[in-house]
């Protein structure tokens, strides 16, 4: 094997569900792109980390300071969806049954793999929700974690948690099949999820 290909399969292999064989189809595939395409996509990873990647405010993906649903006159930013991760937020985005804002954990709890609760955006939700409250009572958390047992504990603990800031909390309806997941609901489903929520 040259080394040019080994050393991008190698890179491919270190990203979440790419196994070597997997990679070196997209190394593969790659070879196939014309030079522009190629000088594009390093030119795209090459200033992947000028600047802000993620939104300070609910840490959804940004090019500034804060992501352009958080910047939006035209959604509702006392409305707070909470997802585990950016696929999630992107999932319930394609509904287009959401007019609210988010906030993106970055994971669920999950102490065996050492995912603890301090390992999530928790500490600045709550920041966030006390800043909120000073200007309305009137705030909606909606936990949409997945519906499996890593995603119930984070939403017990979220409960808990959030309690003490007394704002509305809600769940996603239990039209998500236990077990499945918020990324890959179909669309219907999680808008209907949403729309039921309580
Ligand atoms: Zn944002």
């Amino acid at each position: 094997m040259s080394n040019k290909f080994q050393k991008l399969i190698d890179f491919f292999t270190k990203l979440p569900g790419i196994g070597p064989r997997q990679a070196m189809r997209l190394v593969l595939a790659m070879a196939e792109w014309p030079k522009n395409e190629l000088d594009e996509f390093s030119q795209s990873v090459n200033t992947l980390k000028d600047g802000p990647i993620f939104c300070a405010e609910c840490f959804n993906f940004a090019d500034s300071e804060k992501c352009a649903i958080c910047t939006s006159i035209k959604r509702d930013q006392t409305r707070i969806a909470v997802v585990e991760k950016v696929t999630d937020l992107q999932s319930m985005e394609n509904t287009g049954a959401f007019n609210g804002a988010y906030h993106v954990l970055g994971g669920h709890i999950n102490p065996a793999n050492g995912s603890l609760p301090a390992n999530l955006k928790i500490s600045e939700l709550k920041e966030r929700i006390q800043k909120l409250k000073k200007m309305t009572p009137d705030i909606e958390v909606i936990i949409a974690t997945n519906p499996n047992t890593y995603g119930e504990t984070t939403a017990l603990y979220l409960e808990q948690e959030l309690a003490p800031l007394e704002v509305k909390i809600t769940r996603l309806a239990r039209g998500l099949a236990a077990g499945s997941s918020v990324e890959y609901a179909d669309e219907i489903t999680l808008a209907n999820a949403l729309k039921h929520r309580r």
